[in-house]
Protein backbone atom coordinates (compact mmCIF):
# COMPACT_ATOMS: atom_id res chain seq x y z
CA UNK A 1 0.00 0.00 0.00
CA UNK A 2 1.22 3.15 -1.02
CA UNK A 3 0.32 6.06 1.72
CA UNK A 4 1.65 9.34 2.46
CA UNK A 5 1.89 10.62 6.68
CA UNK A 6 -1.30 9.98 8.63
CA UNK A 7 -2.79 10.56 11.96
CA UNK A 8 -4.78 6.97 13.39
CA UNK A 9 -7.43 8.11 14.52
CA UNK A 10 -10.24 10.46 12.91
CA UNK A 11 -13.53 12.56 13.49
CA UNK A 12 -16.53 11.42 11.58
CA UNK A 13 -20.86 11.33 12.39
CA UNK A 14 -22.32 8.16 12.73
CA UNK A 15 -25.48 7.26 12.46
CA UNK A 16 -26.09 4.69 15.30
CA UNK A 17 -29.77 4.33 15.27
CA UNK A 18 -33.03 5.41 13.07
CA UNK A 19 -34.39 8.61 13.45
CA UNK A 20 -31.84 10.13 16.07
CA UNK A 21 -29.23 12.57 15.51
CA UNK A 22 -25.32 11.68 14.15
CA UNK A 23 -23.31 11.39 16.94
CA UNK A 24 -19.88 13.33 16.23
CA UNK A 25 -16.70 10.53 17.03
CA UNK A 26 -13.43 9.85 17.37
CA UNK A 27 -12.30 6.15 15.49
CA UNK A 28 -9.91 5.13 13.70
CA UNK A 29 -8.82 5.44 10.01
CA UNK A 30 -9.67 2.64 7.28
CA UNK A 31 -6.75 0.96 5.63
CA UNK A 32 -7.49 0.51 2.03
CA UNK A 33 -7.51 -3.11 0.53
CA UNK A 34 -7.88 -4.45 -2.55
CA UNK A 35 -8.46 -1.79 -5.76
CA UNK A 36 -9.66 0.74 -2.65
CA UNK A 37 -7.48 4.01 -1.76
CA UNK A 38 -8.48 6.13 0.93
CA UNK A 39 -9.73 10.21 0.78
CA UNK A 40 -8.93 12.64 2.74
CA UNK A 41 -12.43 14.48 2.43
CA UNK A 42 -12.76 17.76 1.25
CA UNK A 43 -16.64 18.56 1.10
CA UNK A 44 -19.32 16.12 1.80
CA UNK A 45 -23.31 16.49 0.01
CA UNK A 46 -26.45 15.74 1.89
CA UNK A 47 -28.73 14.02 -0.15
CA UNK A 48 -32.11 12.86 0.41
CA UNK A 49 -31.22 8.91 -0.16
CA UNK A 50 -29.34 10.40 3.22
CA UNK A 51 -32.76 11.22 5.18
CA UNK A 52 -34.09 8.38 3.38
CA UNK A 53 -31.79 6.04 4.93
CA UNK A 54 -32.04 8.00 8.48
CA UNK A 55 -35.40 7.49 8.45
CA UNK A 56 -34.55 3.52 8.62
CA UNK A 57 -36.51 3.03 5.31
CA UNK A 58 -33.87 1.29 3.42
CA UNK A 59 -30.99 -1.02 4.51
CA UNK A 60 -30.07 -1.83 8.39
CA UNK A 61 -26.78 -1.68 8.27
CA UNK A 62 -26.28 0.26 11.73
CA UNK A 63 -24.18 2.16 12.87
CA UNK A 64 -23.32 3.98 9.48
CA UNK A 65 -21.68 6.97 8.67
CA UNK A 66 -23.51 8.46 5.66
CA UNK A 67 -23.21 11.07 2.57
CA UNK A 68 -22.80 9.20 -0.99
CA UNK A 69 -21.81 12.25 -2.83
CA UNK A 70 -17.68 14.10 -1.88
CA UNK A 71 -15.03 14.76 -3.26
CA UNK A 72 -10.99 14.91 -1.56
CA UNK A 73 -7.71 13.73 -1.95
CA UNK A 74 -6.54 10.27 -2.81
CA UNK A 75 -4.41 9.93 0.38
CA UNK A 76 -3.43 6.38 0.16
CA UNK A 77 -3.83 3.20 -2.51
CA UNK A 78 -5.06 -0.30 -2.31
CA UNK A 79 -2.81 -3.10 -3.44
CA UNK A 80 -4.57 -3.71 -6.70
CA UNK A 81 -5.44 -0.12 -7.40
CA UNK A 82 -4.48 1.00 -11.32
CA UNK A 83 -1.93 3.67 -11.04
CA UNK A 84 -2.14 4.07 -14.60
CA UNK A 85 -5.58 5.97 -13.78
CA UNK A 86 -5.22 7.21 -9.75
CA UNK A 87 -2.30 8.33 -8.12
CA UNK A 88 -1.84 10.15 -4.96
CA UNK A 89 -2.55 13.37 -4.13
CA UNK A 90 -4.96 13.11 -6.72
CA UNK A 91 -8.30 15.35 -6.34
CA UNK A 92 -11.16 13.57 -7.16
CA UNK A 93 -15.04 13.23 -6.55
CA UNK A 94 -16.89 10.14 -5.36
CA UNK A 95 -20.07 9.10 -6.06
CA UNK A 96 -21.59 6.15 -3.49
CA UNK A 97 -21.86 3.30 -6.48
CA UNK A 98 -20.63 0.72 -7.11
CA UNK A 99 -18.48 -0.20 -4.00
CA UNK A 100 -16.41 -3.56 -4.72
CA UNK A 101 -18.94 -5.04 -6.99
CA UNK A 102 -18.53 -8.81 -7.50
CA UNK A 103 -16.53 -8.79 -10.84
CA UNK A 104 -18.19 -12.15 -12.25
CA UNK A 105 -21.38 -11.72 -12.35
CA UNK A 106 -23.85 -11.44 -15.32
CA UNK A 107 -23.90 -7.40 -15.17
CA UNK A 108 -20.28 -6.76 -14.18
CA UNK A 109 -19.04 -9.12 -17.48
CA UNK A 110 -21.69 -7.12 -19.31
CA UNK A 111 -20.84 -3.73 -18.84
CA UNK A 112 -20.72 -1.52 -21.94
CA UNK A 113 -18.00 0.88 -21.66
CA UNK A 114 -16.99 0.03 -18.12
CA UNK A 115 -13.34 -1.48 -16.62
CA UNK A 116 -13.96 -4.75 -16.92
CA UNK A 117 -15.70 -6.85 -14.08
CA UNK A 118 -17.37 -2.96 -13.01
CA UNK A 119 -21.03 -2.18 -12.95
CA UNK A 120 -23.10 0.09 -10.85
CA UNK A 121 -25.71 -2.63 -11.30
CA UNK A 122 -23.98 -5.54 -9.53
CA UNK A 123 -26.74 -6.84 -7.38
CA UNK A 124 -23.70 -7.58 -4.76
CA UNK A 125 -21.96 -4.11 -5.18
CA UNK A 126 -21.60 -2.31 -2.22
CA UNK A 127 -23.39 1.90 -1.82
CA UNK A 128 -21.11 4.20 0.33
CA UNK A 129 -23.31 5.96 2.79
CA UNK A 130 -25.84 3.29 2.66
CA UNK A 131 -23.93 -0.56 3.00
CA UNK A 132 -20.73 1.06 3.32
CA UNK A 133 -19.23 4.32 5.13
CA UNK A 134 -19.72 7.29 3.13
CA UNK A 135 -17.67 10.80 3.32
CA UNK A 136 -19.41 12.74 6.48
CA UNK A 137 -15.67 11.43 7.94
CA UNK A 138 -12.31 12.95 7.42
CA UNK A 139 -10.94 10.09 5.62
CA UNK A 140 -13.18 7.15 3.62
CA UNK A 141 -12.73 4.24 1.86
CA UNK A 142 -13.27 4.12 -2.10
CA UNK A 143 -13.57 1.67 -4.98
CA UNK A 144 -10.73 3.24 -6.87
CA UNK A 145 -13.18 2.78 -9.81
CA UNK A 146 -16.02 4.77 -8.25
CA UNK A 147 -14.34 8.48 -8.13
CA UNK A 148 -13.61 10.55 -11.38
CA UNK A 149 -10.39 13.20 -11.15
CA UNK A 150 -11.75 16.89 -10.43
CA UNK A 151 -11.49 19.47 -13.50
CA UNK A 152 -10.46 22.82 -12.37
CA UNK A 153 -11.44 25.44 -11.75
CA UNK A 154 -13.87 22.87 -9.55
CA UNK A 155 -13.74 22.97 -5.97
CA UNK A 156 -14.48 20.28 -3.02
CA UNK A 157 -17.53 22.32 -2.58
CA UNK A 158 -18.20 22.91 -6.26
CA UNK A 159 -17.93 18.89 -6.84
CA UNK A 160 -19.40 17.17 -3.62
CA UNK A 161 -22.91 17.79 -4.82
CA UNK A 162 -22.41 17.48 -8.30
CA UNK A 163 -21.43 13.84 -7.62
CA UNK A 164 -25.25 12.27 -6.62
CA UNK A 165 -27.63 14.88 -7.68
CA UNK A 166 -25.61 16.76 -10.74
CA UNK A 167 -24.36 12.84 -11.87
CA UNK A 168 -28.16 11.50 -11.24
CA UNK A 169 -29.95 14.99 -13.62
CA UNK A 170 -26.84 14.85 -16.37
CA UNK A 171 -27.62 10.56 -16.46
CA UNK A 172 -30.99 11.20 -16.98
CA UNK A 173 -30.80 13.20 -19.40
CA UNK A 174 -27.84 11.51 -21.25
CA UNK A 175 -30.53 8.82 -21.20
CA UNK A 176 -33.11 10.36 -22.84
CA UNK A 177 -30.91 10.92 -25.84
CA UNK A 178 -32.95 13.82 -27.21
CA UNK A 179 -32.11 16.04 -30.34
CA UNK A 180 -30.82 19.96 -29.25
CA UNK A 181 -33.81 22.17 -29.10
CA UNK A 182 -35.76 19.46 -27.18
CA UNK A 183 -38.34 20.43 -24.96
CA UNK A 184 -37.97 18.83 -21.45
CA UNK A 185 -39.56 19.24 -17.83
CA UNK A 186 -38.16 19.30 -14.73
CA UNK A 187 -40.35 18.60 -11.91
CA UNK A 188 -39.38 19.99 -8.76
CA UNK A 189 -36.81 22.30 -10.31
CA UNK A 190 -35.69 24.18 -7.24
CA UNK A 191 -34.48 21.09 -5.01
CA UNK A 192 -31.13 19.91 -4.95
CA UNK A 193 -31.28 17.68 -8.61
CA UNK A 194 -33.70 20.34 -9.96
CA UNK A 195 -31.83 22.97 -9.91
CA UNK A 196 -28.72 20.88 -11.63
CA UNK A 197 -31.00 19.85 -14.14
CA UNK A 198 -31.83 23.26 -15.03
CA UNK A 199 -28.55 24.17 -15.67
CA UNK A 200 -27.25 20.88 -17.46
CA UNK A 201 -30.57 20.74 -19.23
CA UNK A 202 -29.79 24.21 -20.36
CA UNK A 203 -26.74 24.33 -21.42
CA UNK A 204 -26.83 20.73 -23.43
CA UNK A 205 -29.11 22.91 -25.61
CA UNK A 206 -32.65 22.13 -24.62
CA UNK A 207 -35.69 24.34 -23.86
CA UNK A 208 -36.36 24.21 -20.03
CA UNK A 209 -39.49 24.15 -18.70
CA UNK A 210 -39.20 23.89 -14.54
CA UNK A 211 -42.10 22.76 -12.39
CA UNK A 212 -42.20 23.61 -8.55
CA UNK A 213 -45.13 24.48 -5.51
CA UNK A 214 -42.80 25.85 -2.94
CA UNK A 215 -42.26 30.03 -2.57
CA UNK A 216 -38.79 29.29 -1.73
CA UNK A 217 -37.21 26.61 -4.54
CA UNK A 218 -39.61 28.60 -7.15
CA UNK A 219 -37.25 31.55 -5.97
CA UNK A 220 -33.93 29.65 -5.94
CA UNK A 221 -35.20 28.56 -9.78
CA UNK A 222 -35.93 31.59 -11.16
CA UNK A 223 -32.76 33.19 -9.56
CA UNK A 224 -30.52 31.21 -11.35
CA UNK A 225 -31.78 32.86 -14.51
CA UNK A 226 -31.25 29.67 -17.04
CA UNK A 227 -33.51 31.02 -19.18
CA UNK A 228 -35.91 27.68 -18.23
CA UNK A 229 -39.31 28.67 -18.44
CA UNK A 230 -40.88 28.14 -14.82
CA UNK A 231 -43.87 27.30 -13.49
CA UNK A 232 -45.62 27.44 -10.03
CA UNK A 233 -48.01 24.09 -9.91
CA UNK A 234 -49.97 25.40 -7.39
CA UNK A 235 -51.59 28.71 -9.69
CA UNK A 236 -50.69 26.94 -12.86
CA UNK A 237 -52.26 23.78 -14.71
CA UNK A 238 -50.07 21.57 -16.74
CA UNK A 239 -52.84 22.40 -19.78
CA UNK A 240 -52.19 26.00 -19.03
CA UNK A 241 -47.76 25.87 -18.79
CA UNK A 242 -48.64 23.87 -22.19
CA UNK A 243 -50.91 26.47 -24.14
CA UNK A 244 -48.22 28.99 -22.39
CA UNK A 245 -45.03 27.25 -24.21
CA UNK A 246 -46.97 27.25 -27.09
CA UNK A 247 -48.06 30.78 -27.08
CA UNK A 248 -50.95 29.42 -27.79
CA UNK A 249 -54.71 30.56 -25.39
CA UNK A 250 -56.67 27.48 -24.32
CA UNK A 251 -56.08 23.83 -24.17
CA UNK A 252 -53.35 22.44 -25.68
CA UNK A 253 -53.64 18.82 -27.26
CA UNK A 254 -51.25 16.42 -26.44
CA UNK A 255 -49.00 16.30 -29.75
CA UNK A 256 -47.46 19.92 -28.41
CA UNK A 257 -46.30 18.51 -24.85
CA UNK A 258 -43.07 18.08 -23.94
CA UNK A 259 -40.16 15.66 -25.31
CA UNK A 260 -39.27 14.20 -22.11
CA UNK A 261 -40.22 15.07 -18.30
CA UNK A 262 -37.99 14.65 -15.68
CA UNK A 263 -39.85 13.98 -12.17
CA UNK A 264 -37.49 14.11 -9.42
CA UNK A 265 -40.07 14.47 -5.96
CA UNK A 266 -41.26 11.58 -4.20
CA UNK A 267 -45.20 12.41 -5.29
CA UNK A 268 -48.18 10.87 -6.85
CA UNK A 269 -48.81 14.95 -7.92
CA UNK A 270 -45.85 15.57 -9.32
CA UNK A 271 -46.14 12.30 -10.94
CA UNK A 272 -49.22 13.32 -12.69
CA UNK A 273 -48.20 16.79 -13.16
CA UNK A 274 -45.03 15.62 -15.26
CA UNK A 275 -47.21 12.83 -17.00
CA UNK A 276 -49.93 15.45 -18.54
CA UNK A 277 -47.00 17.52 -19.68
CA UNK A 278 -45.37 14.84 -22.07
CA UNK A 279 -46.56 14.77 -25.29
CA UNK A 280 -47.68 11.48 -26.90
CA UNK A 281 -44.62 9.50 -27.46
CA UNK A 282 -43.06 10.96 -24.65
CA UNK A 283 -40.40 10.25 -21.88
CA UNK A 284 -41.06 10.02 -18.42
CA UNK A 285 -38.17 9.64 -16.56
CA UNK A 286 -38.05 9.01 -12.61
CA UNK A 287 -34.99 9.01 -9.72
CA UNK A 288 -36.72 8.86 -6.48
CA UNK A 289 -38.38 5.76 -4.73
CA UNK A 290 -40.87 6.25 -3.01
CA UNK A 291 -41.85 3.26 -0.83
CA UNK A 292 -45.52 3.37 -2.23
CA UNK A 293 -44.06 3.38 -5.55
CA UNK A 294 -45.76 5.49 -7.92
CA UNK A 295 -49.53 4.84 -9.77
CA UNK A 296 -49.46 5.28 -13.68
CA UNK A 297 -51.93 5.37 -15.86
CA UNK A 298 -51.64 2.44 -18.33
CA UNK A 299 -53.90 4.27 -20.87
CA UNK A 300 -50.85 7.02 -21.49
CA UNK A 301 -48.46 4.13 -21.74
CA UNK A 302 -51.01 2.40 -24.09
CA UNK A 303 -52.92 5.26 -26.40
CA UNK A 304 -50.07 7.89 -26.06
CA UNK A 305 -47.50 5.51 -26.12
CA UNK A 306 -46.19 7.42 -22.88
CA UNK A 307 -42.38 5.37 -22.03
CA UNK A 308 -41.72 5.42 -18.17
CA UNK A 309 -37.61 4.73 -17.37
CA UNK A 310 -35.80 4.99 -14.17
CA UNK A 311 -31.95 6.42 -13.85
CA UNK A 312 -29.43 4.97 -11.28
CA UNK A 313 -26.31 6.83 -12.47
CA UNK A 314 -23.02 4.75 -12.27
CA UNK A 315 -21.50 4.77 -15.56
CA UNK A 316 -17.89 6.16 -14.98
CA UNK A 317 -17.95 8.10 -18.93
CA UNK A 318 -20.82 9.34 -17.68
CA UNK A 319 -18.73 10.51 -14.12
CA UNK A 320 -16.23 11.73 -15.78
CA UNK A 321 -17.94 13.78 -18.77
CA UNK A 322 -20.00 14.95 -16.11
CA UNK A 323 -17.33 16.82 -13.90
CA UNK A 324 -15.59 18.09 -17.23
CA UNK A 325 -19.21 19.15 -18.77
CA UNK A 326 -20.19 21.70 -15.33
CA UNK A 327 -16.44 22.77 -14.77
CA UNK A 328 -16.55 23.87 -18.62
CA UNK A 329 -20.16 25.27 -18.66
CA UNK A 330 -20.01 26.96 -15.34
CA UNK A 331 -22.84 24.21 -13.77
CA UNK A 332 -22.83 24.66 -9.97
CA UNK A 333 -24.98 23.80 -6.86
CA UNK A 334 -26.46 26.69 -4.83
CA UNK A 335 -24.49 25.75 -1.77
CA UNK A 336 -25.20 26.38 2.19
CA UNK A 337 -22.13 24.74 3.89
CA UNK A 338 -21.73 23.64 7.16
CA UNK A 339 -18.63 22.15 9.37
CA UNK A 340 -18.35 18.16 9.95
CA UNK A 341 -19.59 19.36 13.59
CA UNK A 342 -22.73 21.07 12.36
CA UNK A 343 -24.23 18.03 10.56
CA UNK A 344 -27.05 17.66 12.81
CA UNK A 345 -28.08 21.37 11.83
CA UNK A 346 -27.42 20.44 8.60
CA UNK A 347 -30.17 17.91 8.98
CA UNK A 348 -33.07 20.50 10.45
CA UNK A 349 -32.41 22.94 7.58
CA UNK A 350 -32.84 20.08 5.04
CA UNK A 351 -36.23 19.49 6.55
CA UNK A 352 -37.40 22.80 5.82
CA UNK A 353 -37.23 22.52 2.20
CA UNK A 354 -35.46 25.78 0.95
CA UNK A 355 -34.02 23.61 -2.05
CA UNK A 356 -30.39 24.35 -3.71
CA UNK A 357 -27.63 21.55 -1.70
CA UNK A 358 -26.32 21.57 1.41
CA UNK A 359 -22.72 20.16 2.14
CA UNK A 360 -19.86 19.75 4.55
CA UNK A 361 -17.09 21.81 4.10
CA UNK A 362 -14.03 20.11 5.84
CA UNK A 363 -12.07 23.48 5.62
CA UNK A 364 -14.77 25.23 8.06
ZN1 LIG B 1 -28.02 10.87 -3.75
ZN1 LIG C 1 -21.22 -8.32 -10.11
Amino acid sequence: MSTIPLPSTMQAQVLHAFNTPYTLSNIPIPIPTQKDILLRVGAAGFCHTDAVFASGLMSQNLPRIGSHEFAGTVVALGPDVDTSRIQLEMRVGSFGRAYRPCGSCWECRNNGDEEEGYSAFCPKAGNLGLTADGGFEEFVCVDSRQVAPIPEPLSFVDTAPLMCAGYTTYSAFKKCDLPAGARVGVIGCGGGLGHLALQFGVKMGYQLVGIDNQDATLRLARDLNTGAAIYDARATQPEEVLAHIHGGEGKADAERGLDAVLILPESQKAFDYGFQLLRNHGLGVVVSFPAQGFNFSARDMVFRQIQLVGILPGRQSNMREMLRFAAEHGVRAVTKTYPLAKLNDLVEEYHKGLGGKLVVDMAL
